[in-house]
C-alpha cells in the first residue's frame, strides 16, 4: 500500500498520510494513502517554487523540451500499467483509463515541441528608426487546482504548458484521486528539473486550497472543478489582482433533428451522456430532439442505454464503470428522484449491486422533460441524461442556448445548412458536429463560454495566453 508523500522542493517530505484512497469498483480495495497537509506545508512548498522560479525561467528551449519529451516519453511507455491505476482508483473502465494516460503523454510531447517552437513579434514603430520586440516571459509560479474525474490529463494539460513557458509549479490535486498526480511528479521529479520547479502537496482543499490562492508569491491559478468553488477562487484572485483561469461545470446540450442519422445520433448520445460514468465537465446532459425523430431516437437509444454493461472497471467488456464515491452516487440518485418528482419520466438510474461492494448505479434516461426543470438547470455529474422534445431546429437552438453554462455543445444532422448555422450560433466554447460532446483531440483550445469557464483557453498554442506574460520593448539602436 502506498503513502502518497508531498514532493517540496525537490524531496518527497515524509508526512502522516490519513486520507485513504478507495476503488469505487471495490471499497475493500485501498490502494493507499494521502497525507493531509497543513498550511504551513503548503506555505513551505510556495517558497520552494518560487526560489526556483528564476532558475527555470532562465532555461533553454532545449532543456524544456529534454524534461517535456522524458515525461512524455515514459506516461507512454506506462500507459497501460497508469491506466490500470486511473481505473482502480476514479473507477473509469481500463480502455478509458489506458486512453487517458496516453493523453497525457501526448500533451507533455505536444508541449516539448512547443518549448522549441516559442518565437515573439518584430514589429517596424511608427516612429522614424525605433525597434520594436513583442516577446512572452514566464508568469512565475502557478497554483494548480485540479478536480477527481481526469486525475492526470487534467494535471497534465496544466503542467506541461507551465513548464514549457518557463513558470514553477505548486499542485493540489483532488482528494479523491492522489494515485494519479503522485505518479506524474515521481516521473517529473526524474525529468531533470531543478528542484523546486515542480511541487506537490496534497490535503483538503477547503483548507489548503486558500492558501495557495492568497499568496503574493503565486503570480496564478489555473482551475478545474465546481462552479461554487471556482467563483471563491476568482473573487480571491480578483482581490489580489492575480491572473486566474476557471474551467469548471457544463449543462451540455445535443441537438437530435429530424435529418439526422439515427444511429450515429444514439452512438452519440450514448457515449456523450453515460461513457466514463457521465462524470465529464462535457458529457452530453441535454438531449433536445425534434418531433419527426423524438420517438424513434428515444427507443433506440433506451434499448442502447439498457444493453450497456456497468460493472467493475478493470473487468473486461465492461463499458461504465462505478461512480467515483458515495456522496457523488446520492447526488445523482437524488436527481434521478427529482426529475421524477417534475413530471419527467425515468427509464433506469438505479443503484446496482456487483460482487464487489461499489458506487454502482445504472445509466439513467429522463424524457417528457422541459428546460425549466431543475433537471435541466443544474449539473448532476453523473449518468444521468434528459430529453427535451422540441418543435425544429429553431427551438432545439434556442432551447440549447437558454442555459447558464456554455462549455459544449452538439448537434446531428445531415444539413451542412444546420451544422453550420448550429455551429456560428450556438453559445458554447466548443461545438461538435455528428460527434459526441465529450471527447477533444489534446493540441487545440479546450474551454466554455458563460458560466462554465473564465479566462484564458488551457491546451494548444492557445495555453500561452495564460503561462506568459506579453512584453513590448522599443529600441533606439
Ligand atoms: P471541486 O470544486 O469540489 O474540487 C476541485 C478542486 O478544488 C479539488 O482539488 C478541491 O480540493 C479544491 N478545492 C475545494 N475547495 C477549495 C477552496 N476553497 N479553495 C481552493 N481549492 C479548493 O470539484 P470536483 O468535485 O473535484 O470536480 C467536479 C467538478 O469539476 C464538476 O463540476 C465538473 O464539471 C468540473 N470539471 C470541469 C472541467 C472543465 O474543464 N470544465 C473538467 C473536469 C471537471
Amino acid at each position: 500500500m502506498m503513502d502518497y508523500k508531498n514532493y517540496i522542493g525537490g524531496t518527497w517530505v515524509e508526512t502522516p498520510a490519513s486520507q485513504p484512497n478507495v476503488n469505487p469498483s471495490d471499497v475493500s480495495d485501498v490502494l493507499g494513502h494521502a497525507a493531509k497537509s497543513s498550511a504551513e506545508l503548503m506555505e513551505q512548498a510556495i517558497d520552494a517554487a518560487h526560489q526556483a522560479a528564476p532558475q527555470w525561467a532562465a532555461s533553454t528551449p532545449q532543456q524544456r523540451f529534454d524534461v517535456l519529451d522524458f515525461v512524455g516519453s515514459e506516461i507512454l511507455a506506462r500507459k497501460e500499467e497508469l491506466g490500470r491505476l486511473l481505473s482502480r482508483e476514479e473507477g473509469k473502465t481500463l480502455p478509458e483509463g489506458i486512453g487517458e494516460a496516453a493523453r497525457a503523454g501526448q500533451i507533455f510531447k505536444f508541449f516539448a515541441g512547443e518549448a522549441l517552437r516559442q518565437a515573439g513579434d518584430r514589429l517596424a514603430s511608427v516612429r522614424p528608426g525605433v525597434e520594436i520586440d513583442v516577446t512572452r516571459s514566464p508568469v512565475g509560479v502557478v497554483g494548480m487546482i485540479t478536480p477527481w474525474n481526469f486525475p492526470i490529463a487534467i494535471p497534465a494539460w496544466k503542467v506541461a504548458p507551465a513548464l514549457c513557458y518557463g513558470n514553477s509549479v505548486v499542485m493540489k490535486p483532488a482528494e479523491l484521486v492522489p494515485g494519479c498526480a503522485h505518479t506524474l511528479v515521481e516521473i517529473l521529479s526524474r525529468s531533470g528539473l531543478p528542484d523546486g520547479v515542480v511541487n506537490l502537496v496534497f490535503g483538503r482543499g477547503s483548507e489548503i486550497g486558500p492558501v495557495l490562492v492568497e499568496s503574493d508569491k503565486v503570480k496564478a491559478i489555473s482551475f478545474t472543478g465546481s462552479v461554487p468553488t471556482g467563483r471563491g477562487i476568482a473573487a480571491a484572485c480578483g482581490q489580489k489582482l492575480k491572473k486566474v483561469q476557471l474551467e469548471m461545470g457544463g449543462k451540455n446540450p445535443m441537438v437530435v433533428v429530424d435529418d439526422a442519422d439515427l444511429n450515429l445520433a444514439v452512438d452519440a448520445c450514448l457515449n456523450g451522456a453515460f461513457f466514463s460514468t457521465g462524470q465529464r465537465c462535457t458529457a452530453s446532459s441535454r438531449l433536445i430532439v425534434t418531433e419527426g425523430i423524438h420517438d424513434r431516437f428515444v427507443n433506440e437509444l433506451t434499448d442502447a442505454m439498457k444493453a450497456l454493461k456497468v460493472g467493475h472497471a478493470l473487468e473486461t467488456g465492461v463499458q461504465m464503470g462505478p461512480v467515483v464515491d458515495e456522496r457523488q452516487l446520492q447526488q445523482n440518485l437524488s436527481y434521478v428522484e427529482v426529475a421524477a418528482k417534475e413530471s419527467g419520466r425515468v427509464i433506469g438510474g438505479e443503484r446496482l449491486n456487483r460482487e464487489t461492494e461499489g458506487f454502482f448505479m445504472s445509466p439513467a434516461l429522463v424524457t417528457d422533460t422541459d428546460n425549466a426543470m431543475r433537471i435541466n438547470r443544474e449539473e448532476v455529474f453523473g449518468p444521468v441524461a434528459s430529453v427535451i422534445r422540441v418543435k425544429d431546429y429553431d427551438e432545439a437552438l434556442a432551447v440549447s442556448n437558454d442555459t447558464a453554462f456554455g462549455l459544449s455543445a452538439g448537434i446531428c444532422t445531415t444539413s451542412l445548412k444546420l451544422a453550420s448555422h448550429f455551429k456560428a450560433n450556438a453559445e458554447a466554447g466548443m461545438v461538435m458536429v455528428n460527434l459526441p460532446t465529450a471527447g477533444v483531440d489534446y493540441h487545440v483550445p479546450f474551454g466554455g463560454t458563460k458560466g462554465s469557464s473564465f479566462g484564458s483557453r488551457e491546451q494548444g498554442r492557445y495555453a500561452a495566453e495564460f503561462y506568459t506574460t506579453v512584453k513590448t520593448a522599443y529600441t533606439l539602436p
